[in-house]
């Protein structure tokens, strides 16, 4: 593309909205072809000096994302102008983590030019498969909240919505799991960047100066006013990266913007004049570890500084960088801040934003208190991701006193008020206030960031509708009396985007054809016309079909990666998620060990074939959910190796479970476990992709389990074990583990021999941490009182599986009905009820 504006772009635009869908479908152009082709050919040779005889994998990916990059950076300098000159109101979503994944298929086909691009790559002989896979994930997050997010920014972008998402730009993403020969969990650093990366636009002309630390001078001015100053003693930098997020079928393309830190001097030149080079070098060090690596706890919080200054680094760069935005508008001001910018809190991560803003309004702005927190309170919303009291955020005082002085004392002065309107609401009652207060006193004192996240919201939200039931029941009931009409449902969803269009082409396709348009990925309620579809036997086929050549696919995968081989024919049980007790991978591992001696004693029991398959990363020190991992690990092994099975069960645990990984798992599972303890799980988003994919779910009555039972209705979907109210009332009434120990033989048997040195000779109690913890460790998680449920449930399972019709038409009527659960659908939800916030077209 010789200029920037170039025929061939006007072109697309004036074919308006369907064109840019139908581009994925329909041949491309002889044209658009040449064009790509030569595209990819100038950054080959230009951006990285090669030429096509020796250009590797990683030069075709590079040059071939910089081809579709330059399309996307078009729209990207249109859509902002059209924002700002709209004077539009915004959405910023404030997130620590966006598990983003490989951004290169994803922006083709948002881009509408996946088509054009695979034929160019072909006709100049490339491999598309390397291609794809030279991408480095970016994996910027830890499980389901991180992705999440990222699904939204793409609904924001799908819908026309004007949104702006802000991070941190992590040198190191989550960490790369490997297994050692006792399969035990490795750590290897993710330098996903350590190359560059073609989709970050570096803007140091919007960089934000940070401070922190120090201490709060009190000073009255010249009437008698208190007028606190905070005297920082350090400054951190935040430079900018911006990376495009293009819309499906649009031509928006919003920014997600990550921060990076850097110091402020390059180097300490008194160090350095000192001779003191090495010290020099060290302090400057210091600043750039606050954007250096991702904290890798999924679900715990560990209340270490650098993480606080990580939270406050980005939250107040953001802030700044919003403030500076809507200034530069004329006519702009505070009196109309809250009408242009909503601000979404994921989770209580960036809750210290509430403490900023107002921090800077009072005593920067010298505005008076109740204005100030009038502005605050209508900016922020507030999104919980979890009842766990582990995972709920708490800094303790003296931590954050040295780190953030000023904020402390903003925040003891906003739970003062706060506190007030609860002795008003409840006189007398000192546990209420004890229950309200935003510190915790028992103990030593501690910040809790949650009660701050929904004092300084206007909303707070739950992600499904159970989680929202539980948090307005059991977390905060006295802050939904306090408040009501605060706290509202916005049921989790991911993007049908990069979870069906994007993974599963061979489904995607037939899709297409069967409804006869490629309206579905931005309304995917249109799924429910294949229902039609669900006895007809050609149909069945063709959908089986795909389903077969997608386990063939993952077969291969499985035999590269694990050196398992796997019969495409089994029926593919699938947990993949964080490893984590309340998610109950030994559950479902003591099942298989179940199962496994039902086969030694009974080498003719009528089972169909199963492929067990896990991917999991634990926490690093996780020291349980390691020893779960390394349990499966070497029992699966075992399982694997013994020609009693003839086969018919297998195990695997797929390496370094991320975003690209379940993109090769998720469209060949027939099965998916979401089995964890009723309440636990908030939401879940693994369950949406898969039923979306057509795999049926063995699952509690959890999360959004509970939703998408409603959908796909009973007779498709395998519910067991204790609801929510049943696993309250067995704790209330005094649970003890070795009750069901002792009433069930078959449970006995399989906890003892996992407990014996049969699976590691010579090694005893390889796995007492797992067995420990089942039993005299009372079982937190209730692993054992829902086995004998669950055994049954795989039981329906296996006989389900074995009557193929039967199956074809519950897997079919599971991507059929699951269309509630497109992200599209929650972020309408959230613009029209949280934000009020319009779209804005850009074409
Ligand atoms: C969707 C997703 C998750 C969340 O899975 P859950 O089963 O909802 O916990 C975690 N990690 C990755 C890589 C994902 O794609």
């Amino acid at each position: 593309m010789p200029t920037r504006k170039s025929a061939q772009k006007t072109t697309t635009k004036k074919t308006a909205k369907k064109a840019v869908v139908t581009e994925t479908k329909a041949a491309p152009s002889a044209a658009e072809v040449a064009e790509m082709k030569a595209a990819v050919l100038r950054h080959l040779n230009y951006t990285q000096a090669r030429d096509e005889g020796t250009a590797t994998a990683r030069d075709w990916q590079l040059a071939t994302s910089m081809a579709v990059r330059d399309r996307v950076l078009d729209r990207m300098i249109k859509t902002q102008e059209i924002h700002n000159d709209a004077n539009a109101r915004r959405l910023y979503y404030l997130s620590l983590e966006y598990l983003m994944g490989r951004l290169l298929i994803s922006t083709l086909h948002n881009a509408g030019v996946y088509a054009a691009t695979r034929q160019a790559l072909d006709e100049l002989g490339v491999d598309w498969e390397q291609v794809r896979r030279a991408e480095d994930d970016m994996g910027l997050g830890n499980g389901g909240l991180g992705r999440l997010a990222a699904c939204f920014l793409d609904s924001l972008a799908t819908l026309d919505l004007p949104a702006i998402g802000y991070g941190i730009n992590y040198e190191f993403g989550l960490f790369r799991q490997a297994f050692d020969e006792n399969g035990n969990q490795i750590e290897h650093p993710d330098s996903w960047m350590i190359y560059g990366t073609p989709w970050e636009f570096m803007h140091p002309e919007y960089q934000q100066e940070v401070q922190i630390y120090g201490h709060v001078e009190n000073v009255f001015d010249d009437q008698g006013n208190y007028r606190p100053i905070w005297k920082c003693s350090h400054t951190l930098v935040g430079v900018p990266h911006d990376i495009p997020i293009p819309g499906y079928g649009t031509e928006t393309v919003n920014i997600l913007r990550l921060w990076t830190s850097r110091a402020t001097e390059p180097l300490d030149l008194n160090a350095f004049n000192d001779g003191g080079y090495v010290e020099a070098v060290r302090a400057k060090a210091t600043s750039e570890t606050v954007s250096k690596v991702l904290y890798p706890n999924d679900k715990t919080e560990n209340g270490k500084e650098l993480r606080l200054v990580q939270q406050y680094f980005f939250v107040a760069c953001s802030l700044k960088d919003i403030i500076r935005r809507h200034e530069r508008i004329e006519g702009n001001g505070w009196h109309n801040f809250a009408d242009k910018v909503a601000v979404q809190l994921n989770d209580t991560h960036p809750a210290i934003a509430v403490a900023e803003l107002l921090r800077i309004l009072v005593d920067e702005e010298s505005m008076p208190w109740d204005d100030a927190w009038s502005i605050v309170t209508k900016t922020f919303a507030y999104t919980n991701h979890t009842l766990l009291p582990e995972a709920l955020e708490k800094w303790s005082v003296p931590l954050f006193s040295r780190v953030l002085p000023r904020h402390l004392q903003l925040i003891y002065e906003v739970n003062r008020r706060h506190l007030e309107e609860v002795a008003a609401k409840w006189p007398g009652d000192n546990g209420m206030l004890q229950l309200c207060s935003l510190v915790e006193e028992n103990g030593g004192k501690q910040l809790r960031m949650a009660n701050l996240a929904v004092v300084g919201s206007h909303a707070v939200n739950g992600v499904a509708a159970l989680h929202t039931e539980l948090l307005k029941k059991d977390l905060f009931p006295y802050f939904n009396s306090l408040y009501p009409g605060k706290f509202r449902n916005k049921t989790n969803g991911i993007t049908p985007r990069r979870w069906l269009v994007d993974c599963n082409p061979r489904l995607s396709a037939l899709i297409t054809e069967t409804l006869g348009h490629e309206d579905w990925p931005r309304n995917l309620d249109l799924l429910q016309d294949l229902g039609k579809y669900a006895d007809d036997a050609a149909f069945q086929k063709k959908f089986m079909d795909i389903k077969r050549a997608n386990k063939v696919d993952l077969a291969k995968l499985i035999k590269e990666l694990c050196d398992v081989e796997v019969s495409p024919d089994a029926l593919f049980d699938v947990q993949i998620k964080r490893l984590h007790e309340y998610k109950r991978q030994h559950l479902n591992l003591l099942h298989i060990v179940a199962l496994y001696r039902r086969l030694l004693q009974n080498p003719d029991l009528d089972v169909a074939p199963r492929v067990f398959l896990f991917a999991a990363k634990a926490a690093p020190g996780y020291d349980l959910a390691k020893n779960i991992i390394r349990a499966i690990n070497v029992i699966g092994n075992r399982i694997n190796n013994d020609e009693r099975v003839k086969g018919k069960l297998k195990v695997v645990f797929l390496p370094n479970y991320r975003v690209s990984l379940a993109e090769r798992i998720i469209p060949a599972a027939d099965l998916s476990e979401q089995i964890s303890t009723a309440g636990k799980e908030a939401s879940g988003t693994g369950n949406m992709k898969l039923a979306l994919n057509g795999a049926l779910t063995i699952g509690t009555l959890d999360g959004a389990n509970v939703e998408i039972k409603e959908e796909v209705g009973d007779d498709n979907i395998f519910i067991f074990g204790m609801t929510v109210d049943e696993v309250e009332a067995l704790r209330a009434s005094g649970y003890n583990p070795w009750d069901v120990y002792h009433a069930d033989e078959e449970l006995r048997a399989v906890l003892e021999w996992i407990d014996s040195d049969y699976f590691v000779p010579g090694e005893h109690h390889a796995f007492g941490p797992l067995y420990h913890s089942l039993l005299n460790g009372g079982d937190p998680f209730m692993a054992l009182a829902d086995f004998r449920a669950y055994s049954d449930a795989q039981a329906q399972v296996d006989l389900a599986y074995k009557d193929p019709q039967r199956w074809a038409k519950m897997a079919i009527l599971n991507t059929a009905r699951v269309g509630k659960f497109s992200s599209d659908r929650t972020i309408r939800e959230y613009a029209e009820d949280i934000w009020n916030l319009p779209a804005v077209p850009t074409k």
